[in-house]
């Protein structure tokens, strides 16, 4: 099998206007980046908005191995298949982070014959949204810092800024830095710290912004740091917000590309699932859902941090009711949730897939809390055995759940068949009766207590003492009422990555939290999560070239 670079490579894109055409979006809509990447213009979401929505599906996935399970090949793999069946279908997915194509991960632009190309341009710079959140966000570092230089005439209380840096790369040597040696014209020296882009609070705004009146609204509530005597002072405060929504101008506008069987992928926002909120922008999918009858929207890592998230923060937030949910299972992160080691994940062994199928009948209990219809999917990986296949699937009749298989990584389009009928079925039969899980007027506390019981299956919940006083300060600011952003491990569903399965006796616990005054969400920080991820001892980096011709190899 060739890798997911070759197979990307060797694509025949057509040219992104017959993408477009495909959703009758005339070629004035457009906003070219070359031939095969397109913006979509503010008139034509303005246009569309008034027209009925598409049925809205979620791909979501069991707690993962370090690889990934197949959640974007998945999506990428359904719309195709739609395709084939003759649906109107979008997917509308996330954009990559340079930190872990450079780390463990790779890509994520799907696999096999399930891509979204130029899977290179994706994977790297692509439309520079990246780069204007990175600039935002360090534009009103800059800014706040100079404040203090000149004077300091709000009086901010340099031990009391919450404001950080940030930066597209997994560098854990910024995580915590000293700003302001030097002369005294070099600024006032204060702990600093650094942030990956995906877990910035700009990210979230752009994800959360249903415009650009609404960016500009939420950019201004942004908390950066207290005054002396406890005020919480905004980026309005700093007069940063004009020039902060000036850069984000065109990162506001959703991405159009197109999968190796040129179906229509509107990719935009890209925050992460384990220390943000895991979803792709609320104006994509809005604008998805006008432009087609199938939008397929994936959220990042497992269902207990992206679905959750997906369900509790963006559905509730923008007003949105998704019609189904597929959640994608591996009988290799079911072997190692059974506790089978990363090497040996290939090999048959019927008791592991017995022993870690606990963690996906948790999914899918959690799941049917929001009330919204579930169908399975198992992603198959060629080492997979028919006695290992059979048995998932016996499993999901049981448990009264709609089972498909999917080849689309080997197969493309013609490999999600089985899954597209599968959801179409579920969306004529079974109605979705969608509701997030806890109420906005729950404290703070209730809220975080309910998801780990609820989702993670905790007895309970223990805070630091900073997490509990700044939840009251929070409180006291009158903002309780916002829903709260889980930062926890993606490996487990308890906040200790090496509990897999389905662990119990366990608690949460929650080491700091932090109000996201501008994005609407109180994130709570549990275990011992890192908001700027480190690389490891072999980085995918190592592995990455580009020839004399421009050809990049080793991004897989
Ligand atoms: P996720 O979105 O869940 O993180 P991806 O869809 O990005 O996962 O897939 C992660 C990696 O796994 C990709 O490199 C992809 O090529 C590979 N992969 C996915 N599905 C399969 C499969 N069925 N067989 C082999 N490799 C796969
Ligand atoms: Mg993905």
């Amino acid at each position: 099998m060739k890798s997911d670079i070759e197979i990307a490579q060797e694509a025949q894109m057509v040219h992104i206007r017959e993408v477009a055409a495909k959703l009758d979006i005339p070629e004035d809509d457009l906003e070219l980046y070359g031939k095969y990447k397109a913006k979509l213009s503010d008139e034509l979401i303005r246009r569309v908005s008034d027209r009925k929505d598409g049925k809205l599906i979620l791909v979501t996935a069991i707690n993962p191995t370090p690889a990934g399970e197949g959640k974007t090949t998945t999506s990428v793999g359904l719309g195709e298949a739609f395709g084939r069946l003759g649906k109107r279908a979008v997917i509308a997915l996330r954009e990559p982070s340079l930190g872990p194509c450079f780390g463990i991960k790779g890509g994520a632009a799907g696999g096999g014959y399930a891509q979204v190309v130029p899977m290179e341009d994706l994977n790297l710079h692509f439309t520079g949204d990246f780069h204007a959140i990175t600039s935002a966000n360090n534009l009103l570092a800059a800014l706040l810092d100079n404040h203090i230089q000149q004077g300091n005439e709000l009086g901010i209380d340099p031990r009391q800024i919450v404001w950080k840096r940030c930066m597209d790369m997994n560098d854990r040597v910024l995580r915590n830095i000293v700003v302001g040696l030097g002369s005294k014209m070099d600024g006032m020296v204060r702990e600093d710290h650094f942030v990956i882009t995906v877990a910035s609070e700009i990210m979230a705004i752009l994800c959360l912004a249903d415009d650009m009146h609404d960016l500009k609204r939420r950019l201004g509530r942004i908390i950066v740091a207290y005054t002396f005597d406890g005020k919480p002072v905004t980026a309005d405060d700093l007069k940063a917000t004009g020039a902060m929504a000036a850069l984000l101008k065109d990162a506001l506008k959703p991405n159009l590309i197109q999968t190796l069987e040129h179906t229509p992928a509107i990719v935009h926002g890209g925050p992460f699932a384990n220390i943000a909120h895991g979803c792709n922008s609320v104006r994509a999918t809005k604008t998805a859902l006008k432009l087609a009858d199938y939008v397929i929207t994936e959220a990042g890592f497992g269902a207990d941090l992206g679905a959750e998230k997906f369900f509790d923060i963006k559905c509730r937030k923008a007003g949105l009711a998704p019609d189904a949910v597929v959640l994608v299972a591996t009988v290799r992160a079911l072997k190692y949730n059974g506790g089978v080691a990363k090497a040996d994940l290939g090999t048959e062994n019927l008791d592991a897939l017995k022993k870690g199928i606990v963690n996906l009948e948790k999914h899918i209990e959690n799941l049917q809390k929001f009330g919204v219809p579930v169908v399975v999917t198992l992603n198959s990986f060629v080492t997979d055995t028919k006695a290992e296949t059979d048995y998932v699937e016996q499993f999901c009749r049981e448990r009264g759940c709609e089972f498909a298989l999917s080849e689309v990584w080997e197969k493309g389009g013609e490999g999600g068949i089985e899954l597209a009928n599968k959801v179409l079925l579920t969306l004529e039969q079974k109605e979705s009766h969608f509701k997030p899980l806890y109420p906005d007027d729950m404290s703070l506390e209730d809220k975080i207590a309910t998801v780990a019981r609820e989702i993670y299956g905790a007895d309970g919940v223990t805070y630091s003492a900073a997490a509990k006083k700044e939840l009251k300060r929070i409180t006291d600011m009158g903002m309780s009422s916002f829903p709260v952003c889980m930062a926890k491990t993606q490996y487990s569903l308890s906040d200790d990555q090496t509990k897999l399965g389905r662990p119990n006796g366990f608690t949460i616990n929650v080491r700091e939290v932090y109000v996201s005054a501008g994005a609407g969400f109180v994130v709570a920080v549990t275990g011992s999560i890192m908001t700027m991820p480190g690389l490891s001892k072999n980085p995918a980096a190592y592995g990455i070239d580009v020839n004399d011709d421009g050809v990049i190899t080793g991004l897989f």
